[in-house]
């Protein structure tokens, strides 16, 4: 059964599968139009289910897709989800410097706006990837007119993750929204339970499990998924094995998941779940981000 909707959001971060972090040291962004596109099959999948589970979904979505397919952004917009950006190249945070990362994340959301006639106001970074050298991010981020970030997974892993970050919502100093995805504590260990390889990977149950206990220890869900994953017919990337693995696993039963996922919670948006809440304000981004705060 369905419980009433508390602040559970859906969110889609809109890339292709061979735009992903996993696959960075094999295909340069020089070689991108080289691949097959499959985002069009990919969205198509995802808006079909989230209408018949009358669930609405935050899409990230990058630039580099928004400008080769502005259609698409629009269909998005005309289901009644949220557009918000995932910036608009896909690189690295830390790969980037300042001056880089205010111009890609400025100009995605130029355009994203450019397409849907609409306010832009929420932002997720590539791969989690603002870390707690990044000081400058938040100030970027903020500067360019967004009123939120989810950005942070406050989790140890080996391609993302600010541990001591906070796992639920609050206030940077300069005003910005952050929203972390959804952890678990068990025992003494926080677990990652928002989404990602983990709900391939994991059976069913023991994924549902862990973010219901997720959402009666932080209150939120704030579950985060790609078009990707929801496709076995892509092409294979020539990769490690270990890549191929965590980008390919159960691919084939990821899109029934999502359908029970939908079943069990009611779905909003970020914007809708959290703009104007009574979060706490915690300061400068790197004391949170090093468990000061
Ligand atoms: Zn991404």
């Amino acid at each position: 059964m369905q419980i009433e909707n508390k602040q559970r959001s859906l969110t889609i971060d809109v890339e292709e599968y061979f735009q992903v972090e996993a696959f960075a040291n094999d295909i340069d962004i020089s070689e991108w139009d080289n691949y097959p596109s499959r985002i069009d099959f990919q969205i198509s999948l995802l808006l079909d289910l989230l209408e018949e589970k009358k669930a609405k979904a935050t899409f990230f979505i990058l630039g580099i897709i928004a400008i080769k397919h502005p259609k698409l952004v629009q269909k998005i917009a005309d289901y009644g989800h949220e557009i918000a950006s995932h910036g608009f190249n896909h690189q690295h945070i830390t790969k980037q410097n300042q001056k880089e990362f205010s111009s890609d994340i400025n100009q995605a959301k130029d355009l994203l706006e450019h397409l849907t006639s609409n306010k832009v106001i929420g932002y997720r970074a590539p791969c989690f990837s603002i870390t707690p050298e990044n000081s400058w991010a938040h100030e970027e981020i903020q500067k360019a007119g967004y009123q939120y970030s989810s950005s942070t997974y406050p989790i140890s892993h080996d391609l993302y993750g600010v541990p001591r970050a906070p796992r639920t919502p609050y206030y940077l100093s300069n005003g910005l929204l952050e929203i972390p995805i959804s952890t678990v504590k068990f025992r003494d260990k926080i677990l990652p339970a928002g989404g990602g390889g983990y709900f391939r990977l994991l059976p069913f149950f023991i994924f549902e499990k862990m973010l219901k206990s997720s959402e009666k220890q932080l209150n939120f869900v704030n579950f985060y998924t790609h078009p990707w994953e929801y496709d076995p017919q892509q092409p294979r990337i020539k990769s490690t094995l270990k890549s191929n693995f965590r980008h390919r696993i159960n691919q084939h039963s990821a899109l029934n998941k999502l359908e029970k996922l939908c079943t069990t919670f009611d779905f909003k948006t970020l914007a809708n779940n959290h703009m104007n809440k009574p979060y706490p304000n915690l300061g400068e981004w790197k004391n949170i981000a090093s468990g000061d705060f």
